[in-house]
């Protein structure tokens, strides 16, 4: 056991009730699937298109700012960067931290099996890609970051702060936004970078807008995935809860709106300002011909040699609900 295990374990198990406890519990719930049974996955397409956008995004925003990270040693270039993952899940994203050659990982998850299946992942790792790490649980929507580790690992400033998948979770309170944001923008260093991905809220309440008015049911979706809507007029800033289905992902799991021009206007009192925002399609279109990001896309099975997709109109639909973004820390 590494002294970063230690460290991790020292939050006791808390019981989350409500929504939160209905995320909590669904994610713990998920197997860790190895690679092979993930490769069985009905929407394996997706799934690998889901990775790449993450890995454009990481290698574009991200590797700038952990290259320029200020404890950066001259004319060793490999590993100075430092991380901080809000929401890592089971640690998907090792490998791209480890790629981006980075020095130091932070990550934090509520659900604590996750973040062991995480922290189980990292410990595998070998070679000179090898960084150090530190894993715990904590609600990052409710609790600071100092919760979850000792002052020694907040010392020096973090490069890079992402949240992929999960940072619409916090849309449910003012509150719990702010507590977010606070956790982002505290340990990361001016010009860092703050990146991410959530659910593209216009195209949402577009989408429930078209709905005709003698439904009874106020949904829509495809075979892959169904997003349902308690009310139809209503749009509060926060609290806007819908219900995600996704097909071998996500079971009827409260989410909340994230309107993006609220979001940039809470981030800018935090110091975080957009740089880049885009829907998923429009990271495939601007990237699909690049000289690294499209051979990636082949190695990562999006589309195969013939640049057919991996993926059926469903998926892709499924896929265009999320934009990426990224802001810098000024
Ligand atoms: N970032 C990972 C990835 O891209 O594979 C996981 C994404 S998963 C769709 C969403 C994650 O958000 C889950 O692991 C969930 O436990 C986490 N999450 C939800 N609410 C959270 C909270 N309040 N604090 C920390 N993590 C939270």
């Amino acid at each position: 056991r590494s002294p970063d295990a230690e460290e991790a374990n020292q939050q006791p198990i808390k019981k989350h009730i409500g929504d939160v406890g209905r995320v909590v519990e669904h994610y713990n719930a998920r197997p860790d699937v190895g690679v092979k049974q993930r490769l069985e996955s009905p929407i394996i397409g997706l799934k690998n298109f889901n990775n790449w956008v993450k890995s454009v995004l990481i290698t574009r925003f991200g590797h700038p700012a952990l290259a320029a990270s200020p404890v950066h040693s001259g004319r060793d270039r490999s590993g100075s960067g430092k991380v901080l993952d809000m929401g890592c899940g089971k640690g998907g994203d090792i490998t791209k931290w480890a790629k981006a050659r980075i020095k130091e990982l932070l990550a934090v998850d509520i659900a604590a099996i996750s973040v062991d299946q995480a922290r189980s992942r990292w410990q595998t790792m070998r070679g000179p890609t090898r960084f150090d790490a530190a894993f715990a649980a904590l609600d990052c929507y409710s609790d600071p970051l100092t919760k979850a580790f000792p002052p020694e690992r907040l010392a020096r400033p973090v490069d890079v702060v992402s949240m992929q998948f999960c940072m619409h979770y916090a849309f449910e309170t003012v509150q719990k936004a702010r507590c977010m944001l606070d956790n982002v923008s505290r340990w990361l260093r001016p010009g860092g970078i703050f990146l991410g991905t959530i659910p593209n809220s216009d195209q949402l309440l577009e989408r429930l807008d078209a709905l005709p008015p003698d439904v009874e049911e106020l949904s829509f979706g495809n075979s892959v995935y169904k997003i349902r809507f308690e009310d139809r007029h209503s749009r509060p800033l926060f609290g806007h809860r819908y219900y995600f289905y996704l097909e071998d992902a996500v079971e009827n799991v409260p989410e909340y709106i994230v309107q993006w021009d609220n979001f940039v206007q809470m981030a800018a009192e935090f110091g975080l300002f957009p740089v880049y925002k885009k829907e998923f399609h429009e990271v495939y279109a601007e990237h699909e011909d690049h000289e690294e990001f499209g051979p990636l896309m082949v190695r990562m099975k999006v589309v195969d040699a013939n640049g057919e997709s991996a993926m059926d109109e469903d998926q892709w639909e499924a896929a265009n609900i999320y934009i990426a973004f990224a802001f810098e820390k000024r």
